[in-house]
């Protein structure tokens, strides 16, 4: 029961609102979270472009790899869903599909809100579909000092890490927040989506470091290609 209790409370850190310490993950494994949204992180869950994807979420274990980086997950709640997952190998392989899906759709409807076109119905009935599947173990819950969110109930769910994400991303959605959601300006190998949180709104890529210098790299070759 206790070990439960923790697993609860690991769920309803991230997601419910609060900034958490993310465990710091490296190498081929580790995930991006600068997308500044947990439903943003999730997005940029497939490098490359979405016409040249590079999918991150290969297996149900890379799903689970992202809830633990992310601060979804404690080390029980991995341990404890990788045992289900091994065990019913077709439930998981169902888990990563919906997982995938409604990251697809997410991804649409914010480059739609971007782009200043309406989303597509369907992307929209994803979204709304785990919604409530996700809200039903919302709860209330007592705190040393009042009270904050809490995911619970069915701890052996295979989809529990997309409970905090469709919150996620219907609160980003119907807020001013997401006026402020870019695409990375390198399209053509990210395609990242990140909120702007720049003064004057300036902010093109995901990473100065990775995209900015890449995209300017190549401009800069090309440029000089052309001269020649
Ligand atoms: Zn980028």
């Amino acid at each position: 029961m206790a070990e439960e209790a923790t697993g609860q409370e690991a769920v309803g850190q991230r997601g419910a609102g609060q900034a958490t310490a993310r465990p710091e993950a490296t190498g081929e494994n580790a995930f991006d979270f600068s997308g500044g949204e947990l439903c943003l992180d999730f997005a940029n869950t497939l490098s490359g472009s979405r016409e040249h994807p590079k999918e991150r979420l290969k297996s149900y274990q890379d799903l689970l790899a992202w809830g633990s980086q992310a601060g979804i997950l404690n080390d029980e709640d991995v341990r404890y869903l990788g045992r289900i997952a091994a065990e019913h190998p077709r439930r998981a392989a169902a888990a990563l599909a919906g997982a995938t899906a409604l990251r697809e759709a997410l991804f649409r409807i914010v480059a739609s809100v971007i782009a200043g076109t309406p989303p597509k119905d369907e992307d929209l009935a994803t979204l709304n579909a785990a919604l409530p599947r996700a809200l039903e173990h919302l709860r209330v819950a007592p705190r040393a000092k009042g009270c904050e969110w809490e995911w619970t109930g069915e701890e052996g769910a295979l989809d529990r890490m997309l409970w905090p994400i469709a919150r996620s991303a219907a609160d980003l959605l119907v807020s001013s927040e997401v006026q402020r959601v870019r695409r990375c300006a390198n399209r053509e190998e990210c395609d990242w989506l990140f909120i702007d949180a720049t003064r004057n709104r300036s902010r093109r890529w995901c990473d100065m470091r990775s995209c900015g210098n890449r995209t300017k790299a190549r401009r800069h070759y090309a440029r000089k290609k052309a001269a020649r």
